[in-house]
């Protein structure tokens, strides 16, 4: 049974795992990723909507994604140039439609630093496929990029990368010793059938919806699939993200525009439905009639990693030090990716933060 050694073994090849193995690696640890590939991963099926709006109550929740929002450009610049993998980010903002009359006297008050209300003159001027539309509030910094393309980058900058070593196998347990002993990792090779062990003086968590299940994680960590539905469409109607309600519209500036998203509750079921399409085509209709009626290109489904309250959960384990937490990013996993990979390395090595990360800390469980 071979047994190789690394400073950090990061699980699970999403957006969180990748984002955090090359930040460590950029702060010279020396990293392994162990990943497998599996049906319903989040970070292929995203929209990839850069939102820093919806679902956050607090003030203080949402400057923390727009600190989160803000590390893009740089950090597709660099992933970029060191990748030829080009990552467009459109940051021409997202638009929240009105759904009434008196929702559009609450949100026209909700306006303010970089958030604009549209009325229908404005929002028309804008988008002119929107002159049905009642108003719209136009979140102007936020935008969307394409997530297969920022995977391509990440797992190309990741392959590269001098100081990582991917390991394309299943994680079957962890068993973290005393905060000054290595973490023993148990892989299994399916295509072979062989099973090897790694160890590490820390492991990061990052295995998505599927984190809590992993056998040794010291804490239960509160993660539950929520099934997304997408579809793709032919359609160049719009030019700007658009939200309503559920509903999303999302030009990818090629032809095809994806819209979404169902919210389910159905476990590890990762399979893509009739009454799915049929919810996303209803949703769809209600930003804009010609799009709930558009050619479907492509249907999909992936699972959301929830927590109880929305946030994701990004830092160390209470009893074992050595055990850290990326999982648990629900809806905003794209845009907390750049983020996740800096909090990470810097609790593993001091370095400065963004942020802080006490509001996602395992602890509030
Ligand atoms: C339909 C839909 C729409 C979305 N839209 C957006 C959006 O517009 N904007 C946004 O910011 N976010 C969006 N999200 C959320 C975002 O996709 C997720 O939050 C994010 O991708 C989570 O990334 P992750 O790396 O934690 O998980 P995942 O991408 O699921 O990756 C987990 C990885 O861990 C691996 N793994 C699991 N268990 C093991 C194991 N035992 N051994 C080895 N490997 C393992 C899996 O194979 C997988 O590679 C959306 C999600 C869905 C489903």
């Amino acid at each position: 049974m071979p047994h190789t050694s690394a400073d950090v073994a990061v699980i699970g090849a999403g957006v969180a795992g990748l984002a955090s193995a090359l930040a460590l690696a950029d702060a010279g640890l020396d990293v392994v990723l162990l990943a497998d590939a599996r049906a319903g991963e989040a970070s292929p099926a995203a929209g990839g909507i850069l939102d820093t709006n919806h679902g956050f109550a607090l003030d203080s929740t949402r400057a923390l994604m727009r600190t989160a929002r803000d590390l893009w450009p740089s950090f597709a610049a660099t992933v970029g140039e060191r990748t030829g993998v080009l990552v467009p980010l459109n940051r021409d903002g997202v638009l929240e439609l009105a759904p009434s009359m008196h929702d559009a006297e609450r949100m026209r008050g909700t306006a303010g630093d970089d958030v604009t209300w549209l009325d229908a003159t404005d929002l028309t001027a804008l988008e002119p496929q929107l002159s049905h539309a009642l108003g719209a509030l136009h979140f102007r910094h936020d935008g969307a990029l394409n997530p297969l393309v920022l995977l391509k980058a990440l797992k190309h900058a990741v392959g590269k990368h001098i100081h990582v070593r991917v390991v394309s196998q299943t994680v079957t347990a962890i068993a973290p010793g005393r905060p000054d002993e290595a973490v023993t990792i148990s892989l299994h090779d399916t295509p072979t059938l062989t099973s090897t062990t790694i160890s590490a003086m820390r492991v990061v968590v990052a295995a998505g919806a599927w984190s809590g299940a992993l056998s040794g994680v010291p804490m239960h960590l509160p993660i539950a699939p929520v099934r997304g539905q997408l579809m793709s469409v032919a359609s160049k109607a719009l030019r700007h993200v658009v939200m309503l309600g559920k509903g999303y519209a999302i030009p990818r500036g090629d032809g095809r525009t994806i819209i979404g998203s169902t919210e389910e509750h159905t476990g590890f079921d990762a399979t893509h439905t009739a009454e799915g399409v049929q919810q996303i085509r209803a949703l769809a209709a209600a930003i804009l009639p010609s799009l709930g009626t558009a050619g479907m290109l492509s249907t999909w489904a992936g699972l959301r990693p929830m927590t109880r309250d929305g946030l994701p959960i990004i830092g160390q384990d209470a009893e074992f030090p050595s055990v850290l937490y990326a999982c648990g990013h629900g809806k905003n996993g794209i845009l907390l990716a750049p983020l996740t990979g800096l909090l990470i390395t810097s609790l593993i090595t001091g370095a400065s933060a963004p942020t802080d990360p006490t509001p996602f800390s395992p602890l509030r469980f």
